[in-house]
C-alpha cells in the first residue's frame, strides 16, 4: 500500500484535513529522496519542503559541494565572468528548508524495496524518489575522444571544471587560430548554448585575439533556437569572425593533429576543439531502467513526472523525454521541479495532483558580454494526448540583442538562483 501517512503536526491544515484519524495517528514523516541538487533536483527538493509544510522528510544525494550553475557559464568562458559568479552554495536549503544533504552519489536504485544505495556504502529508503540527474555525454560515439589527448578535448556542457579549462585552452591560443564548436543532433541540452557560446568567444576574439575565427559545425539542419537573431548578431558585431556550417555530423576527432571528422564532408582542423557529444539521461537512470525512449531519455507521465516505467520514481529535467517544443533547459527544470513537487505532496496525502499544470519557458542568450536576447513559451498539459503542448499565441522573441535584456538576464539567474536554493 502507498505510504499516506507522511503528515506530522506540523503539516498544513489544508491537507492534514484529507487524512483520517487513524492514519495521522499511526503518522510517520514520509521519506523522498531526490537524486541530483541541479536545476531540478534542487527546485524539488525546496518546494517538497516548503509545500508540504515541513511535514516530509527530504534527502538531497549530490556529489558535489555547490551547485555550479550552467547558465551564465558561457560567458565564464569568454571571460566576462568568473567561476566565483557562476558557483552558488546549498546552505540555506539545509538551513533555512530543512533539507538533508547528502554529499554522495547514488550508484543503484531496488524499486521493489524501495531503496537508493550510495557510492559511501549507506542506503537511503524512500515512499517517492526524485531523479534529477542531468545528462551524460555519449562520449563513446566520438572514439578518439579515448586516445590519448582525447582529455584535451572539452564539452564544458556541465559547468565546473572544464568551464574554467576551456577558457584557459582561448586564452593559451595564438592570435589567428581558429576555436571550431561541433553540435550533436537535437535533442541535447540547452538548444541555444553552444550558439551563444559562439558568441561569447568571438567576444573574447574581439577584444582580445582579432585575427581569430570561430567555426560552428552543426549536426542540424539549421541553428535550433533564435536562429535569425544568432545569423544577425554573426553578420554584423562578429562580420568576418563566425563562421556557422549546417548538416555536419561529428564521427570523430584525432586529438595529434587537432583534426575533426565528419559523417560527409572532409576533416577540419582547429587550434581549440570544442566536441559536444550526443548526450542521454544522467547514469542512474538509464541504468534503473527508466530511459524507454531510445535507451536514451526517460518517459514520464507529465503531471506528476512519475516514470511510465517504475512506479514511485519521479524523472525531472534534461533526463526526460520531452514534450513537443520543450527546451532543455534549467528554466523547465526549475518548473519541472515544481509541478512534481505540487503532485508529490498531493499523492502522498491520498489527494489527485492538479489535472492541468501550465509551465513557462523563458530562455536568454547573452550576445556579448552585456547585451541578449530571449525566447519564452508557455506550455499547458492536453488530456487527449496526455502530453505538453504550447499555448498558441503565448510566448515571444527579442527583435535584436540589447543591454536592457542583459540586465534581465542577469536578474532572471539572480531570481532562479534564490527560487531552487532559498
Ligand atoms: C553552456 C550552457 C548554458 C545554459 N544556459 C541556460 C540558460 O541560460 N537558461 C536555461 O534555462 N538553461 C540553460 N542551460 C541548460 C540547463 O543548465 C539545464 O537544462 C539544467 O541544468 C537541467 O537541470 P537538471 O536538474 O536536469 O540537471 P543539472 O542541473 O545538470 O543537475 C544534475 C545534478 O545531478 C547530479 N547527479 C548526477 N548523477 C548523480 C548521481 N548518480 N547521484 C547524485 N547526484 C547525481 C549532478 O552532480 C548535478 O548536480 C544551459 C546549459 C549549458 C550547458
Amino acid at each position: 500500500m502507498q505510504r499516506r501517512t507522511f503528515l506530522n503536526a506540523a503539516a498544513g491544515a489544508a491537507v492534514l484535513g484529507t487524512l483520517g484519524a487513524a492514519a495521522a495517528r499511526a503518522a510517520s514523516p514520509a521519506r523522498v529522496v531526490v537524486v541530483g541538487g541541479g536545476y531540478g533536483g534542487a527546485t524539488a527538493a525546496r518546494y517538497l519542503r516548503t509545500w508540504s509544510h515541513g511535514a516530509i522528510d527530504v534527502t538531497l544525494v549530490e556529489p558535489n559541494p555547490a551547485l555550479i550553475s550552467c547558465p551564465l557559464s558561457n560567458l565564464v568562458i569568454g571571460g566576462s565572468r568568473r567561476m566565483e559568479d557562476i558557483t552558488l552554495s546549498y546552505d540555506a536549503l539545509a538551513s533555512r528548508h530543512g533539507v538533508r544533504i547528502v554529499r554522495d552519489t547514488a550508484t543503484a536504485i531496488d524499486p521493489a524495496a524501495r531503496t537508493v544505495r550510495l557510492a559511501g556504502g549507506g542506503t537511503l529508503p524512500y515512499d517517492r524518489l526524485v531523479l534529477s540527474p542531468g545528462i551524460d555525454m555519449l562520449s563513446g560515439e566520438i572514439p578518439g575522444l579515448a586516445q590519448p589527448g582525447g582529455d584535451e578535448i572539452l564539452h564544458a556542457w556541465k559547468a565546473g571544471p572544464q568551464t574554467a579549462a576551456l577558457h584557459r585552452q582561448l586564452a593559451a591560443m595564438r592570435d589567428g587560430g581558429v576555436y571550431a564548436i561541433t553540435v550533436p543532433l537535437a535533442p541535447y541540452r540547452c538548444p541555444p548554448g553552444p550558439y551563444e557560446r559562439a558568441c561569447q568567444v568571438a567576444h573574447y576574439f574581439s577584444r582580445h585575439k582579432p585575427r581569430s575565427k570561430v567555426l560552428i559545425l552543426d549536426a542540424n539542419p539549421d541553428i535550433t533556437s533564435k536562429a535569425a537573431l544568432f545569423r544577425q548578431v554573426w553578420a554584423t558585431q562578429y562580420k568576418g569572425m563566425v563562421e556557422y556550417r549546417p548538416q555536419y555530423n561529428t564521427v570523430d576527432v584525432d586529438p595529434a593533429t587537432r583534426t575533426l571528422k565528419f559523417e560527409v564532408q572532409d576533416d577540419e582542423r582547429a587550434d581549440v576543439i570544442n566536441v559536444l557529444p550526443p548526450q542521454r539521461a544522467g547514469a542512474i537512470a538509464v541504468s534503473a531502467g527508466l530511459a524507454t525512449a531510445n535507451g536514451r531519455w526517460c518517459e514520464v507521465d507529465f503531471l506528476t513526472f512519475e516514470s511510465l516505467a517504475v512506479p514511485n520514481i519521479h524523472v525531472l529535467g534534461d533526463a526526460i523525454q520531452i514534450a513537443p517544443q520543450m527546451p532543455k533547459s534549467g528554466h523547465m527544470a526549475n518548473q519541472h521541479g515544481k509541478v512534481a513537487a505540487a503532485a508529490i505532496v498531493a499523492l502522498l496525502s491520498g489527494q489527485a495532483p492538479n489535472p492541468a499544470p501550465l509551465y513557462n519557458n523563458t530562455c536568454y542568450s547573452f550576445t556579448s558580454d552585456r547585451e541578449a536576447v530571449h525566447i519564452a513559451s508557455v506550455h499547458r498539459y492536453d488530456a487527449t494526448q496526455k502530453t505538453m503542448v504550447t499555448v498558441p499565441g503565448s510566448g515571444g522573441l527579442s527583435t535584436a540583442p540589447n543591454a536592457l535584456e542583459g540586465r534581465y538576464a542577469q536578474a532572471w539567474a539572480q531570481a532562479i538562483w534564490a527560487d531552487m536554493l532559498g
